[in-house]
């Protein structure tokens, strides 16, 4: 008889959206007239804009002509693809980034499932709380996140960065005798908090990592959502960060792509383990286990980095960022604490104290029908608190603001 993977009996039962969901259509089935209007989802809600249509349209039409199909196409992604990112996402930061250290990917989710293949599973790995669950469920399946503990909602060998008001949400490097993490993943522009991260504060990380020999793995695919003046754009503005760093991006939430799947990873060239090319073992890794992101996508997201798709995926970003701007506002004259929001599509309210989030989550759905994301859905130290998004239309945005003054 075959043997299965015993990780995968390591994950706890509720997955926090499912929950969320459940909760919502028992409601709505028994108040059928019940109009729930939902600031709950990390899901986008705009179409597709213009430029980047008509380059999907293109595409498709070379793929039924003879003389512009294209078949298998490089692991890696397309070079005119790989180029524009480079030139707009990098270059005009004063990062210098080559077109070769970009591979491009079919979502940051799967990127980051993916990358851990490079690493052994002798690694400890430090994710901050709270926190978007993938980088503790794709370290579970590679058997490095050991038992969770339903009593602390943690994994047992995971390193937890707290985040808290305490610190701004900005978890510090660990002082002098504390344990050290192989690989530590940060999020900033940060899901679920909104919170971004200082340049300075950036640094000490990439300072931290250089030291211990640590390698970072760095979620930035909210990076559309800056606004704060001089935060920074890729972790390459923090000097050594080529050698100790992989960023993670995605056309998801910066265009929209939630349903079209696209991202990419930076693997700089002077990222090493020992003598050990991080950047050419993934490259053999894709060889092994992928053959690249559909040729229509990459043109639709190539699209993204003209001039006019600057423009327009700006546009709707700046309409998703007024959203969340005027739920941080109106929360906070309504007497709440709030945090993010502004480099962010996320507001991370405190609810009044010993107020826990699924008791806030139920009377929110059942006296103003709307829902939010119970923020000890994404970690311990996210209990107390609760997330909205800012991807609904303005309209549903301000009426549920309306219910929630009613209170
Ligand atoms: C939405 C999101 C992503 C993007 O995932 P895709 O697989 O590219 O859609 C990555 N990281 C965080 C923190 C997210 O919220």
């Amino acid at each position: 008889m075959y043997d299965l993977n015993q990780n995968f009996s390591r994950f706890p039962g509720g997955y926090l959206f499912a929950a969320v969901r459940q909760k919502k259509e028992e409601f709505q089935r028994s108040h059928p007239d019940a109009d729930v209007i939902s600031l709950g989802i990390g899901d986008v809600t705009k179409p597709l804009c213009p430029v980047v249509m008509k380059a999907l349209e293109d595409a498709a039409a070379e793929m039924g002509d003879a003389a512009t199909f294209r078949g298998y196409g490089p692991y890696e992604g397309y070079a005119f693809l790989r180029e524009a990112i480079a030139r707009v996402d990098f270059q005009q930061y004063g990062v210098k980034i080559l077109p070769d250290e970009i591979f491009v990917g079919d979502g940051a989710k799967s990127d980051l499932a993916g990358i851990t293949d490079l690493f052994s599973d002798r690694n400890r790995i430090a994710i901050c709380e709270p926190t978007y669950p993938a980088y503790a469920d794709s370290n579970v399946v590679g058997g490095r996140c050991g038992y969770f503990d339903e009593h602390t909602g943690r994994w047992t060998s995971v390193m937890y960065l707290d985040c808290t008001e305490d610190n701004g949400f900005v978890p510090e490097v660990p002082g002098m005798g504390a344990s050290s993490p192989d690989i530590i993943y940060l999020c900033f522009p940060n899901n679920p908090t909104g919170v971004m991260i200082t340049r300075s504060a950036l640094q000490r990380w990439v300072n931290y990592a250089l030291e211990k020999g640590a390698v970072i793995l760095y979620d930035a695919a909210y990076n559309a959502f800056i606004e704060t003046p001089d935060a920074p754009h890729t972790i390459y503005e923090c000097a050594g960060a080529e050698q100790c760093a992989i960023e993670l991006r995605s056309f998801s939430k910066t265009a929209g792509f939630t349903g079209m799947r696209l991202s990419y990873m930076v693997i700089p060239e002077a990222l090493r383990c020992g003598g050990a090319s991080l950047r050419n073992m993934w490259k053999r890794r894709l060889g092994a286990r992928y053959n690249g992101a559909p040729y229509i996508i990459q043109r639709a997201g190539a699209a993204v980095y003209t001039p006019e798709g600057q423009k327009q995926t700006a546009q709707q970003v700046a309409e998703y960022k007024q959203n969340t701007k005027r739920i941080r506002a109106e929360l906070e004259a309504m007497g709440y604490t709030a945090y993010g929001g502004t480099d962010a599509p996320y507001v991370w309210m405190k609810l009044p104290a010993g107020m826990k989030s699924w008791d806030f989550f139920d009377l929110l759905l059942t006296k103003a029908g709307v829902v939010g994301t119970p923020g000890v859905g994404f970690g311990a130290d996210g209990e107390g608190f609760f997330r909205f998004t800012g991807f609904g239309t303005p309209e549903r945005t301000e009426e549920a603001l309306a219910r929630i003054a009613k209170l």
